[in-house]
């Protein structure tokens, strides 16, 4: 089973990818981790990679195809997360693989501003306790949200280790409005070469309920297209 995710920043396909991963055992490609562990490694790519990333630029189609390529050439499940990101990328990928399935995680911009500006993180650097204080209720073009807050146990302080909660700096909503257009106006293209293209299938899906839910509903569209049982 060989899929690809898309979906805006704050729509969890982070935790929908590692949900799948764990159920059906699919190797979880994320440029964006790999580049991240190159770096940290000191490679020959991490240096490169690392030079686009502190000027503020995009890594070239070339060397993210290439390391996506290498990842997957020898693989039978895996999920891609962030790639692809240009047509280009996409079309480098049909040239090598064939896709079963798309999954489109569909979410309205005031949700992810709301959902994202109240995410709180335990302010300990050594600590992952991550928290949110939005209490989302309501419909928007017919879709109905019912998302229900992540709160601590004691107000405001962390659960693991009671370090208070702080919220990251581009978790406000100013900075989400941007990487909001900015992921449009990437994926778009991209998307749209897809559905053109009219293979593979889509499976799309809103964030309108917590994560378990979603990924039911991924697994229901999976099983549709018999890729699972
Ligand atoms: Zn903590």
């Amino acid at each position: 089973m060989k899929l690809i995710i898309f979906g805006p920043p704050g729509s969890g396909k982070g935790t929908y990818s590692s949900k799948l991963k764990e159920k059906f055992g699919l190797e979880k490609i994320s440029t964006g981790d790999i580049f991240r562990e190159e770096i940290k490694k000191g490679s020959e790519l991490g240096k490169k990679v690392e030079k686009y990333l502190r000027e503020g630029k995009l890594v070239p189609d070339d060397i993210v195809i290439e390391v996506v390529i290498e990842k997957i050439k020898n693989l039978e499940k895996f999920i891609l997360d962030g790639f692809p990101r240009t047509v280009d990328q996409a079309k480098a990928l049909d040239s090598m693989v064939n896709i079963d399935a798309i999954i489109k995680i569909n979410a309205h911009p005031e949700i992810l501003v709301e959902k994202i500006s109240a995410r709180r993180i335990c302010s300990n650097p050594k600590c992952d306790g991550n928290y949110n204080v939005a209490d989302i209720r309501k419909v928007i073009d017919g879709v109905e949200y019912i998302l229900p807050p992540l709160l601590p146990k004691n107000d405001m302080k962390c659960d693991k280790c009671g370090s208070p909660l702080i919220q990251r700096d581009d978790d406000k909503p100013s900075v989400i409005m941007d990487r909001l257009k900015v992921y449009e106006e990437q994926t778009k293209p991209v998307i749209d070469y897809y559905l053109k293209k009219k293979k593979p299938p889509f499976i799309e899906i809103w964030m309108s309920r917590p994560p378990e839910q979603v990924v039911e509903k991924i697994v229901e569209g999976l099983r549709k297209l018999n890729l699972v049982k």
